[in-house]
């Protein structure tokens, strides 16, 4: 199936007719192909937005969020439909896509058709000096997401709802690896009556179209979910035209658990947080650091575990793990599997690809779990994003806590105890955005979302997105 561009409410072939072919990582092959559009396709879609800026700045709160709730319907309505164009794109489990993605990309929209009712404003009285200010929070204009590869209806839909809601339009661009979703969403927005231009989708390589959005001096903002070596290729080309950035990039985050905590769900869970999605969420705990009194035990039970996750076809119902997204990721996480020996890591399970019958050719990793010596290896400090998590344990929460610490990334960190002092100074201490105690990847989507050091700047979610999304004015009158 051929994936236009969608530009100004219409399906357009890219200006050059120049294509990329689309894989079906679960049989490794071609099954459609998409564009590979340049500078003037990005140019197109810039003049639809500013085209449709004045209308739709200026359409009422109750109506933008009218529109924005009918995209959560339709999403809802074609979940099966949706969720087999993801899994199919992706190579993840049908039933994932089906459970998780598609639902969460209509809750954001939904979400934020709610959220922009409650957006206010702040008033500040200048008592003694006579003046009155308030605040006018206003959309930026013509603004930008880019987004990736592992969850992409869900993340395209994260940055472009709240985008929208606060009346904005949008030039954005998904992964060129998965963009199928992305081209359903513009049949799904026109059916819902989004007016033509407020949301334009150019689909091709992040060097060449995602750059051209990144140069394009009318592009006030950015929102760009992806790598670290991206984000700060971005931010060096984004800076001297003082665009506004938010930067979600990547993590390795620890999972610190206690040997006081419900041992149950913890392994439960932490089989989850492992592999979830073929580990390839950027909010994972792949360091895994556990408590000295209960290491061995943690350490039979989990591989006992990871070894029952079955590996196969996404369209199996039996399916834990599916394909990886590309060939050239499943090497890229290869690799770091074949480097574990010579770090002195252990390969407890997994470690091999795996070929799944009746689609021999699709990129299929059996999941990893490399006990390692030192944090201070490459398997702890780099990001893998695959399902490969290590394993180590610690004496006290004081090492836990530097362990946790000692790498550069500071996005999501997990921790297992039913300590509530321990639980308050770890939180406090751990650098990461998100602290997950006695649970993962419980989301509530008012709550701030984003890292710290290597793993990006500024935060999503709630109304910082929609705070992220308008230029706050202020007004101060004398009277
Ligand atoms: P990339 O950084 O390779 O790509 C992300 C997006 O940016 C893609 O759409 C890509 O296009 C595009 N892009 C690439 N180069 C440029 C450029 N020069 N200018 C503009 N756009 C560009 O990341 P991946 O897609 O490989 O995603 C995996 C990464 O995303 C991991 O590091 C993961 O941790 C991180 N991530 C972070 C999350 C967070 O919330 N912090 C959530 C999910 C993932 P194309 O793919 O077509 O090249």
């Amino acid at each position: 199936m051929n994936i236009k561009n969608y530009i100004n409410g219409e399906f357009l072939s890219p200006v050059t007719n120049r294509w990329i072919d689309n894989y079906n990582p679960s049989i490794g092959e071609v099954y459609g192909q998409l564009p590979n559009s340049d500078v003037e396709d990005v140019e197109n879609a810039y003049q639809a937005a500013t085209k449709a800026f004045p209308g739709w700045s200026n359409t009422s709160i109750d109506e933008r969020s009218k529109i924005l709730s009918k995209i959560a319907g339709l999403l809802e309505e074609k979940l099966d439909f949706l969720a087999e164009a993801e899994s199919k794109d992706n190579g993840k489990p049908f039933r994932l896509a089906k459970a998780i993605d598609i639902p969460r990309a209509a809750a954001n929209f939904q979400y934020f058709a709610n959220a922009i009712t409650q957006f206010s404003s702040e008033a500040h009285e200048s008592i003694g000096l006579d003046a009155m200010n308030y605040t006018l929070r206003q959309p930026i204009g013509v603004v930008s997401c880019i987004s990736p590869w592992n969850l992409p209806l869900y993340l395209f839909t994260w940055k472009i709802a709240p985008a929208i809601a606060a009346g904005n339009c949008v030039v954005a661009k998904p992964s060129e690896i998965t963009p199928m979703t992305a081209y359903l969403l513009g049949e799904i927005c026109n059916e819902a009556g989004l007016p033509k231009g407020v949301l334009n989708i150019v689909h091709g390589l992040g060097t060449t179209t995602g750059q051209a959005i990144v140069e394009h001096p009318h592009i006030k903002a950015i929102s760009f979910t992806g790598g670290t070596a991206t984000g700060a290729h971005i931010a060096r080309v984004a800076a001297p035209m003082f665009k506004k950035l938010s930067l979600e990039l990547g993590g390795k985050n620890p999972n610190l658990i206690f040997a006081d905590c419900d041992y149950d769900n913890m392994l439960k869970t932490t089989v989850r947080s492992s592999f979830s999605n073929q580990g390839q969420i950027c909010l994972c705990g792949s360091r895994i650091f556990v408590e000295e009194s209960i290491y061995e035990k943690f350490k039979t039970d989990f591989v006992k575990k990871v070894q029952q996750l079955k590996v196969g076809n996404p369209f199996d119902s039996e399916t834990n793990i599916g394909a990886l997204v590309s060939k050239s990721h499943l090497e890229k996480v290869k690799s770091y599997i074949a480097i574990a020996a010579d770090e002195g890591g252990e390969i407890l399970a997994g470690g091999e690809q795996v070929v799944v019958e009746g689609y021999e050719n699709g990129y299929y990793l059996q999941p990893t779990i490399i006990e390692v010596k030192d944090n201070n290896c490459k398997l702890n400090q780099e990001e893998i994003f695959g399902p490969v998590v290590t394993l180590m344990p610690f004496k006290t929460a004081v090492e836990a806590l530097a362990l946790a610490n000692d790498v550069k990334y500071g996005l999501s960190a997990t921790l297992w105890t039913n300590d509530l002092k321990r639980t308050m100074r770890i939180s406090k201490e751990i650098h990461a955005g998100i602290v997950w105690v006695n649970t993962w990847l419980l989301r509530d989507l008012r709550t701030p979302f984003g890292g710290v050091k290597a793993s990006g700047v500024g935060r999503e979610g709630g109304f910082e997105a929609l705070q992220f999304f308008t230029e706050a004015k202020n007004v101060c009158i004398k009277y």
